[in-house]
């Protein structure tokens, strides 16, 4: 079987960990420092603050936490998402009112926004499909219009840039994740980047429940075991081993997207051509392909799955709309027709860092036989 996402580990990486388990100290540590200082460096930051955290939506959660969002409020989300966003809105005690998306990139459509903002909109969450960056330029100045808190997730964006600047490097907050599918992983992992040296101070607080000193200062004295505890906490942070395993997968993030910017140019190149598919709008010059997706028009897409299966690749849905499952059809207020469409039509297709080109071409070829 072919299989959709497959994660890239090198050979180094045992020589990492086996460092890492050998000098005993497993926890976070300075190579979650080292991570964090990578990050920054790869995503260009200047006056930005890279915290890392266990997990995507534990960054997610901490990051509605530092704009402010709290009980009653509303975060606009597009239903067409992952369902880690929704459910952090739900933790802060906030609603998700669920925005409609574009045809062209699948990220929010700021018409859509528009029409929903109420007082108690307080964020916008919005989401970089695939990598694909969705209209920023929208969705800043309605925030600046509407005085809202803007949380990007950029959980498929790693390395993505937007007017030529790395997606994270200029907007208010940003979220990533290396979870064991994402382009760079840690087995599990997370990061925010924050504009304010004080959010940064709060965030490293907030992931270790809420102690003012985190294990590494403390462990600098000899009283370990005298700290404060100033604020609400969680245990959501990253531990030496998770990080090392990020770390040797970032020094090669580079070669990791230029190798997947390829292999979409191929898809799109050859699936373009079949009359039912419609291929990503993007040129994939400036964008970091976490998935590769087209939509399959004509009703066809579940009986291509079918086929495809049958002929050992693995495709996936992603998503199926928050609007549909029990726990959070309540959130849906508005109409949201493009979000319904696509969800009938979008497929994603192998993709991964590494793919040989009989791969590739089996796939494609495979398609095209289908239709
Ligand atoms: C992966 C992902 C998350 C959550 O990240 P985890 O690290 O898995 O917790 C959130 N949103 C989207 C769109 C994702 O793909």
């Amino acid at each position: 079987m072919i299989p959709l996402l497959k994660p890239q580990i090198d050979k180094n990486v045992v020589k990492r960990i086996s460092k890492i388990l050998s000098e005993g100290w497993l926890g976070m540590g300075y190579v979650t420092k080292q991570f964090e200082d990578e990050i920054a460096k790869f995503l260009q930051l200047k006056n930005r603050f890279v915290v890392a955290t266990n997990t995507g939506t534990s960054a997610l959660h901490l990051a509605l936490i530092i704009a402010g969002v709290k009980n009653s409020d509303e975060v606009i989300v597009p239903s067409f998402n992952f369902v880690a966003d929704h459910q952090v809105i739900l933790m802060v005690g906030a609603r998700p009112v669920f925005c409609d998306i574009r045809e062209d990139n699948l990220g929010v459509d700021c018409t859509s926004i528009k029409k929903l903002i109420t007082k108690k909109t307080k964020a916008l969450m919005v989401l970089h499909y695939a990598g694909i960056p969705c209209d920023l330029n929208g969705v800043y100045k309605l925030a600046k219009e509407y005085n809202l808190r803007v949380i990007e997730d950029a959980t498929h964006a790693f390395g993505t840039k937007y007017n030529g600047e790395y997606i994270g490097s200029f907007g208010d907050i940003t979220c990533f994740s290396f979870d064991p599918i994402k382009i760079v992983t840690s087995v599990d992992g997370g990061a925010v980047v924050v504009k304010k040296a004080e959010d940064m101070d709060k965030l490293r607080k907030l992931r270790v429940l809420g102690i003012n000193r985190d294990t590494i200062e403390r462990y600098k004295s000899n009283r370990v075991w005298e700290y404060d505890v100033i604020t609400e906490g969680f245990r959501y942070h990253l531990p030496n081993v998770n990080a090392a395993i990020g770390l040797s997968q970032n020094r090669k993030v580079k070669e990791f997207i230029r190798n997947r910017q390829k292999y979409c140019k191929t898809y799109s190149k050859f699936l373009s051509k079949i009359k039912e598919i419609i291929v990503p709008e993007t040129n994939y010059k400036n964008v970091s392909p976490f998935m590769y997706y087209v939509r399959v028009t004509n009703n066809k897409r579940d009986t291509l799955i079918d086929y495809l299966m049958a002929k050992k690749i693995q495709t996936g849905i992603h998503w199926i709309p928050a609007h549909k499952f029990s726990y959070f059809k309540q959130y849906a207020k508005a109409r949201l027709p493009v979000t319904e469409k696509i969800f009938k039509e979008i497929i994603s297709l192998p993709l991964h860092s590494y793919m040989n080109r009989k791969t590739l071409k089996y796939i494609i070829e495979t398609i095209y036989k289908f239709f």
